[in-house]
Parts: C-alpha cells; structure tokens; sequence
C-alpha cells in the first residue's frame, strides 16, 4: 500500500514532512522516502507539506515544491496562478491541498498592501476565495478579486492562505476566541502597516492580543535579502536594527526582523518558531531524488543535496533552502518562472 495516498491529520505530532511522515511506524520505509510515489491512484498529486501545531486546535502548514503536477521552472508542487503555469495543474495541485488540510481554501489577490481581508466575508462564494487568477476558474475572465495581503477568520474548516516566494507569511491564531489569521509580509506590506491591521481586525473579530500566537514562516532571510541601500536605509528607519550586509556583499534587510517588531508593537510577543520543525524536514529529505533533480534542474547539483542541507545556515530562507520557492534563487538560476508557496492557518472544530 502506498502510505503517501493517505496523508495523516495527526501529522503535527511528527518532526517530518506530512506525507512522509505517515510513514514513521515502518523504520525502513522511513529511510527511502524516494519509494513514494508523486500521484496517488487516481493521478492526482499528493503535496508534501509541512506541518506545525501553533496552538489548540489550530495549525500551520507550509507547502513546499515537491509533491505536485506542475513541470519546468514550475515543478511541482506549484500553487501560483499568476506567474504562467497551466491553470489545470494549479488547480489540481490546489485541490490535492484542500483535500489534505480537510478544509476549504481561502486565496486572496495579494498587492504588497496593508490591506486585511474578513475571510468570512467571502470565503463561501467561491472554491478558493476570490482568487481566480489560477486553477479552475481561470478561464471565467475578469475576476472579482479580494485584493488584500492579510486575511482573517473566527470559522474553523477554513484554511486561510498566503501565496509567498521570498516574502514573509505570518500566521496567528487566538485559540482562546477561535480567530485566525494570515499576513503577507514583504518590505512593502510591513512598511503599510499589514501586520498591525490583521491584528486590528483579529480584535475587531473577538481575538485579544495577549492571547494571540503567531508563527514566522519561510522566507528570504537578512543575510540573502539584497537591496539598495536608498531601500535599506529607508527600511531601517522604520525598523531599526533591520539593515544587513548580505553574503553578497551589499545592504540588505532583514524581513522577519521587521514583523517581530510589528507583531511586539501591537502587542503579541507569544512567537512560536517554525524552524525546529522545518529542519527536521529538510534533514528528512536530504536524499530525496525529486528535491535532487530539482536542484540540478537549477544549475545547483554541486554540492550534493545532503552536503547542501548539513551545510545550511537557515532552513526557513528561502534562497538557501531547495525546498521553497524563491523568486531570487530562480533569478539566480536564470529561470523566467518560478512557482509560489502557501503557508496555512487552519483551525479544527
Ligand atoms: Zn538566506
């Protein structure tokens, strides 16, 4: 039997990627995640995610590139409907998500805004939220999308989703008063206030800000984050501490930074780090065959996979590791395309 068609719900119990990690009870499948298969019997794509447990009842997930239909600059596990991939492969790989997370996905047009979306809103009129620019509905034309860069729920079965590659997904849940949110934070929506106003409308939804936890998810770190120094000098005043050197050599800023202190400033200091988890993920798959060719189709066979991920500095940038999606790798691979990642936030009833 093929374990990887049945991806566990309990899968937050395990340091490993979801579908893999189903398979934990049998030590010697473990060792050989390459005897999964991509498809389960109906050939529909089975993601390979990672999950983490945020707070009572409520969890975060983070795909990753492997486990979906997309090819080329896209594979695999492409959830992006804007950047070119064939809609019908987005479609199927978003809908092998939903079944995964048992959950209706809430998708918004996403503007680098401080704009927060009320997902309850909107969230029942259509399969993925308003967020026609890929999969199914992508011949319906001129849609009417939510264009927002945060998202907010008080629903359970909902799984509120944030597209990023490079930029910054913030998930927070009040388990106390059942509403969850996810932020997209990049330089321009940390700088327009994002955070703060997900987290106003979390309030405005029931959700006190002493109980708030949030997570930090993949994205590109301090050390990869090349920008002018114009664009860095600014960023910094704004949050100071932020300016870096990257390994590059030029000014940088460092994102995540920034939200720690946009999340402190509105008063949540419960942060819950996914990075345990995603090392645990990444040492997992460092053998694994689809992540390998993934990066030769990159130009990025040497060193070796296993070599790359013991060398790592930060599993959660998105530059350094394989198992994201990332506008600057791609760029520095010399690929037209690259796909996108969703980080998650879904709460149980
Ligand atoms: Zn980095």
């Amino acid at each position: 039997m093929n374990e990887r068609m049945h991806p566990s719900r309990n899968g937050n119990d395990s340091a490993r990627p979801q579908n893999p990690g189903t398979r934990e009870r049998n030590v010697s499948q473990v060792l050989d995640s390459n005897a999964l298969d991509h498809t389960d019997g109906e050939g529909k794509p089975i993601p390979v995610t990672i999950p983490i447990a945020l707070c009572d009842h409520v969890t975060v997930v983070y795909t990753t590139r492997l486990g979906g239909v997309s090819t080329g600059d896209y594979a695999s596990c492409n959830v992006g409907g804007r950047g070119g991939d064939d809609p019908v492969s987005v479609g199927a790989n978003r809908s092998a998500l939903a079944r995964q997370l048992h959950a209706r996905i809430s998708l918004v047009s996403q503007v680098h805004s401080g704009i927060a979306a009320d997902a309850d809103l909107f969230s029942d009129n259509a399969a993925y939220g308003y967020d026609f620019s890929g999969g199914a509905h992508g011949d319906r034309g001129p849609a009417p999308a939510v264009k927002a860069d945060g998202q907010v729920s008080a629903r359970a079965g909902v799984a509120l989703g944030m597209f990023a590659a490079d930029c910054l997904p913030v998930l927070l849940a009040d388990p106390q008063a059942g509403v969850i949110a996810a932020a997209h934070c990049g330089r321009k929506g940390l700088q327009a206030g994002i955070l703060a106003n997900t987290i106003g409308m979390m309030r405005s939804k029931g959700a006190r800000t002493d109980s708030i936890v949030a997570t930090l998810g993949p994205r590109i770190c301090g050390d990869c984050y090349e920008v002018g120094s114009d664009i860095a000098d600014e960023f910094d005043s704004q949050f100071p501490g932020t300016y870096t050197l990257t390994t590059y050599g030029g000014p940088g800023i460092d994102i995540a930074q920034a939200a720690l202190q946009e999340l402190h400033r509105a008063g949540v200091d419960h942060i819950v780090d996914s990075r345990g988890r995603i090392d645990a993920a990444t040492q997992y798959l460092d053998h694994d065959e689809e992540l390998s060719a993934l990066c030769q189709a990159d130009g990025e066979a040497s060193p070796v996979l296993g070599q790359r991920v013991q060398d790592m500095k930060n599993s959660l940038c998105t530059v350094e590791n394989p198992l994201w999606y990332s506008h600057r790798r791609a760029a520095l691979a010399h690929k037209s395309h690259e796909g996108r990642l969703l980080a998650f936030i879904v709460r149980e009833d």
